[in-house]
């Protein structure tokens, strides 16, 4: 590329919809949106998957989700098992079951209303399994366990995922900003003015992946969503022999649990350290850590040994009812919100590009958002929120 066409791409400031947030969310809809033949513009105020997208545990887990996020997650999942021919990377993608164990009885009996309650609904990926048969899906799991439920699901490498999706955008002329935060939108009758980094970038268009930011720049536009920043943690183990060939969870304890193929252990969960938002970061807190440890034992004694090789945090973005905001501003035309998922979007993101690209191209989509919309939040506008 000459140095004048890299000139005029640097400093083009128009597009027909302008992104803000360059997560998995933000890289997924530009590149979807730029194959529906819309220019796009992405505004990161960091760089690209410096956030919950490229840091997460990387479950594509369709196991267990609100029922209301089903359709939405099936849709990913048909994604996720052609992800090579979207973006031209495998992004470490591979399928294998997710298992959610039960400890006991009691917990195993709310595992079979669950399976029972989705079946009914249609839904048949999720099966349950006895004690048996979770010994064959889990030869090291504790003794105690007595069974728990299944579905075909994976996991992917987060960092590599945003990255593919953002060389692919990028690739097919997604203008990226990154260091360029958003600090205010306003209309000026015929487009909306989003003014970052020092610049004025316009479009009829504006798109909200912000994550745990998304309430700020939803207020922008005079939309209130209650958004709280959480901070989920991992943990990396040294390696271990090869013992688990699956995505492990349990009904009791918040665990996320799975063997890489290096051996090493990825174990997470809903334990939360300490977000500030303001400042960007996320904290360790030892003792949920402690508790995660504990729990991987518990499931897995030979873990016992383990030795812990790394921590780490990141930022989200969580809603009161635990779901998405997904749809319209129900307040400024040419508004489009997609944030708050709520420590479990990372396997929803192809799904929501596509959907977000429907929305905003066609101005509706075929897959259920009605749980999801943004304007459910607002007779609670002035309540307490999740805080
Ligand atoms: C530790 C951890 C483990 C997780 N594990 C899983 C899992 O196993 N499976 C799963 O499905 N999900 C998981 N999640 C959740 C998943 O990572 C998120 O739901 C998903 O990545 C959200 O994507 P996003 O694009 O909405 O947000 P982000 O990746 O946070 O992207 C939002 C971007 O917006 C940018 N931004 C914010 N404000 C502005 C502004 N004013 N101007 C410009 N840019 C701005 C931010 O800098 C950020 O880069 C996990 C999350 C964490 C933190």
């Amino acid at each position: 590329m000459t140095a004048n066409r890299l000139g005029r791409r640097r400093y083009r400031r128009e597009a027909d919809l302008i992104v803000i947030g360059g997560g998995l969310q933000g890289c997924a809809t530009a590149l979807f949106a730029v194959r529906r033949g819309l220019s796009v513009i992405v505004l990161e105020k960091d760089s690209v998957g410096r956030h919950a997208s490229g840091v997460n545990a990387g479950g594509v887990r369709r196991l267990g989700r609100d029922p209301a996020e089903i359709g939405l997650s099936d849709r990913a999942m048909a994604l996720w098992r052609i992800i090579a021919e979207i973006v031209d990377d495998d992004c470490g993608f591979k399928t294998l079951p997710h298992v959610k164990v039960a400890e006991t009885d009691a917990e195993l009996e709310t595992l079979v209303e669950r399976a029972a309650t989705l079946r009914g609904m249609g839904y048949e990926h999720e099966q349950v399994v006895g004690r048996s048969a979770l010994r064959r899906l889990l030869p090291a799991v504790a003794d105690h366990c007595v069974g728990g439920l299944t579905s075909l699901d994976g996991y992917a490498i987060p960092w590599t995922t945003t990255a593919a999706f953002r060389r692919k955008a990028e690739a097919e002329g997604v203008l990226f900003r990154e260091g360029t935060a958003v600090s205010s939108v306003a209309s000026d009758g015929a487009a909306w003015c989003v003014t970052a980094g020092g610049a004025i970038f316009r479009a009829a268009r504006i798109l909200n992946c912000a994550g745990a930011w998304g309430g700020q720049i939803a207020a922008m536009v005079g939309d209130h969503i209650p958004i709280k920043a959480i901070a989920p943690m991992m943990i990396v183990t040294q390696r271990l022999p090869p013992f688990c060939d699956a995505v492990v969870g349990t009904v009791g304890q918040p665990l996320s649990f799975k063997q890489m193929p290096n051996g090493t252990v990825l174990i997470g969960g809903a334990r939360l350290g300490h977000a500030d938002a303001e400042a960007g970061s996320a904290d360790l807190r030892f003792d949920e850590l402690r508790r995660s440890a504990k729990t991987a034992i518990a499931v897995f004694p030979i873990m016992r040994g383990a030795t812990i090789q790394r921590c780490w945090s990141g930022i989200e973005g969580r809603t009161p009812d635990r779901l998405p905001v997904i749809g319209r501003s129900p307040r400024s035309e040419g508004v489009f919100h997609a944030f708050g998922f709520s420590a479990h979007g990372f396997q929803l993101g192809p799904a929501v590009g596509e959907i977000m690209t429907e929305l905003i191209a066609n101005g509706s989509t075929q897959t259920s958002i009605h749980a999801f919309e943004p304007a459910r939040f607002e007779c609670v506008a002035n309540g307490p929120g999740d805080h």
